[in-house]
C-alpha cells in the first residue's frame, strides 16, 4: 500500500474519539472502510471485530489490535453542567491538571476539567461550557490528526495506527491465498486490563492453528528508535513470546531488507507495557508482536502536560509491508521452523564431516 493511501486509513480512524468500552465510533469507521473493500465483518458476542477470512477455522495469522485509548466514562451528572467521571488508563495522576480542555460525547462539547473527587480511582468533575443534557465519555481536547513530514501526531496513535495496520493488510492480500487464511481481531476496552482480548481469547473460538499477531505502539525506549523501521517484539512487559514465531518474522525482516531499499526493522523486548500478546499466550496461542516506536506515550508529554501522541509513518509502512509478507509466507505453509531449521540442517551436515575427520 502506498504511504499516502495508508495514513488516509490511519486519518479515517484518529478522528474517531473513543474511550475504554466506548469504541462505538472506530467501529462504525472500521465498518464503512470494510464495506469499501468488500470485507466480512462480524462482531464477536463482546463487541471486538473480526474481519477477514470466511471460515474462522482456515485462519493461520490473526492480527490483533485495539480500538480504545485512555479516557473518561462519565458516572453521573452532579448538576447544571458537570459531571462526575472517572478515568479509565494509564496515565499519572500529575498530568490531571484542572482546567485542562476535554470533549464530551456524543456531541463534541467542549468542556474541561474540574475537581478531583477521588485520587484513587481517579475521578473528577467536569464541566461543560455549554447546556449539555447527557454524556457518555470524555477525551482530551487534542488535534485528532496530523501528518508533517512524516510524522503522524494526534490524540490516539495507541492504537488506531495498529488497527489501520492490520486492516491495511487485508486490503493489500485482497484476493490472493493469503486472503482466505488472514484475519483481524479489532478489541475493545484493552486500556482497562486486556478487557476484549482477555473475553475472546478464552472463549476461544479462534483456531489455534493461527499465529496471533499483536500490534501496536509502544513507548520509545532504547535501543529502538523511532524512524528505525518496524519492531520486532520479541516481548513486553509480562512475556517472551514464541521463539518460532518471533524467528518467523525475523527470517522474513531479512528477506525484506535484502529486496526493499526503503525497509528497516529493529527487534527488542519492549518492556513499557505489557501488550495483548500476553493475553492470547496465557490462552494457549501461538503469538508474536510487532510494534512502531510511539512518541508522548499515552498522551504523556514534557512537563507534565497533556500533549498528542507520534509515530512515524515509515515505520508504519515497515509494518504493513513485514505482515502482508507474513500472511503470504503463512499461508503458503512456509512457516518458521522450516526457514530456520532448514539452514541449521544444512550447516550441521557441512559440519560434521569436517568434524568427523579431525577429532582432537
Ligand atoms: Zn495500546
Amino acid at each position: 500500500m502506498k504511504k499516502k493511501s495508508l495514513a488516509g486509513l490511519i486519518e479515517v480512524l484518529m478522528r474517531c474519539p473513543a474511550a475504554p468500552y466506548f469504541e462505538d465510533l472506530p467501529m462504525k469507521a472500521v465498518a464503512q472502510i470494510c464495506q469499501r473493500n468488500a470485507m466480512k465483518v462480524q462482531k464477536d458476542q463482546f463487541g471486538n471485530l473480526l474481519i477477514g477470512a470466511a471460515n474462522p477455522s482456515a485462519i493461520r495469522m490473526l492480527m490483533v489490535a485495539h480500538l480504545d485509548h485512555p479516557g473518561f466514562r462519565v458516572l453521573s451528572k452532579e448538576g447544571k453542567g458537570v459531571f462526575k467521571a472517572e478515568f479509565l488508563g494509564g496515565v499519572p495522576s500529575e498530568y490531571f491538571k484542572k482546567g485542562t480542555s476535554l470533549r464530551l460525547f456524543p456531541g463534541n462539547e467542549p468542556a474541561a476539567l474540574g475537581r478531583k473527587i477521588d485520587g484513587q480511582h481517579l475521578q473528577f468533575e467536569i464541566k461543560t461550557l455549554r447546556k449539555v443534557e447527557s454524556a457518555s465519555f470524555a477525551v482530551w481536547d487534542l488535534p485528532p490528526f496530523k501528518l508533517k513530514r512524516e510524522i503522524i501526531k494526534g490524540r490516539a496513535c495507541d492504537d488506531l495506527v495498529g488497527a489501520a495496520s492490520a486492516l491495511a493488510v487485508l486490503i493489500e492480500i485482497k484476493g490472493q491465498p493469503a486472503a482466505k487464511h488472514t484475519s483481524v481481531l479489532l478489541t475493545r476496552a484493552e486500556e482497562v486490563g486486556f478487557g476484549g482480548t482477555l473475553a475472546a481469547g478464552k472463549a476461544g473460538k479462534i483456531t489455534k492453528e493461527a499465529l496471533v499477531v499483536s500490534l501496536e505502539t509502544s513507548r520509545e525506549l532504547p535501543p529502538v528508535k523511532m524512524g528505525k523501521g518496524v519492531i520486532l517484539r520479541v516481548g513486553d512487559r509480562a512475556s517472551i513470546f514464541d521463539p518460532r514465531a518471533s524467528r518467523f518474522f525475523h527470517e522474513l525482516a531479512l528477506g525484506l531488507a535484502d529486496k526493499k531499499k526503503n525497509f528497516q526493522y529493529q527487534r527488542a523486548l519492549m518492556s513499557g507495557g505489557t501488550c495483548e500478546g500476553t493475553a492470547w499466550q496465557e490462552y494457549g496461542y501461538t503469538v508474536a508482536a510487532l510494534c512502531v516506536a510511539l512518541g508522548n506515550y499515552h498522551n504523556c508529554g514534557r512537563n507534565e502536560e497533556i500533549r498528542p501522541e507520534f509515530v512515524d509513518l515509515s515505520d508504519v509502512k515497515n509494518m504493513v509491508s513485514l505482515l502482508s509478507e507474513g500472511a503470504k509466507s503463512l499461508a503458503d505453509k512456509l512457516s518458521s521452523p522450516t526457514l530456520l531449521h532448514a539452514r541449521l540442517e544444512k550447516l550441521a551436515s557441512e559440519a560434521t564431516p569436517q568434524l568427523l575427520n579431525r577429532v582432537p
